[in-house]
């Protein structure tokens, strides 16, 4: 394929995010499962229910589009992904595992935000002010996902400094 335009730059970054909310829709419940915090485990869930909701939106984004949903394996999810399994995996410590998965998480949730911001941006520069606002709701809800999992760590902290 080739971009030429906004407009084809827009699509692939759009499908790029397909990629992105519907694999983690499979993963964020594995993420869920590991974490030890029942505050954690809370968070992880609230935020996969948003997330089933991310990919309606982005289909809704294809439909205003008149394009078909289509996928595109985003790589620098795949590399962050990887990056999380291999960290969590090394480590016994129940609390030192949560703090890695809070940061795994809050990793991809700036990956998501940055990728929001800039399709929603782009999506008012094309004009299509319908689609800007599908857009910035999710990006609001990937903000709200990642202040919420700060608080979690900041708690468990200072539970730690107390302890
Ligand atoms: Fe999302
Ligand atoms: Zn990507
Ligand atoms: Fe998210």
């Amino acid at each position: 394929m080739s971009v030429k335009t906004l407009n084809d730059l827009f699509l692939e970054t759009l499908k790029d995010l397909y990629y992105v909310e519907n694999k983690l829709v499979k993963t964020l419940p594995k993420m869920a499962e590991k974490a030890t915090s029942g505050e954690l485990k809370q968070a992880i869930e609230d935020h996969l229910v948003e997330t089933e909701t991310h990919v309606k939106r982005l289909e809704q984004v294809f439909e205003l589009l008149d394009e078909r949903p289509s996928a595109k394996t985003c790589e620098a999810l795949e590399g962050l992904l990887k990056e999380a399994e291999e960290v969590t995996g090394e480590i016994e410590d129940e609390q030192t595992l949560d703090a890695a998965i809070i940061s795994s998480c809050q990793t991809v949730e700036h990956y998501e935000i940055a990728r929001y911001g800039t399709l929603a941006c782009w999506a008012s520069e094309i004009g299509n002010p319908e689609i800007a606002e599908l857009l910035e709701q999710t990006l609001e809800e990937e903000k709200e996902a990642d202040e919420k999992l700060s608080e979690i760590a900041e708690d468990s902290v200072n539970q730690r400094a107390a302890a």
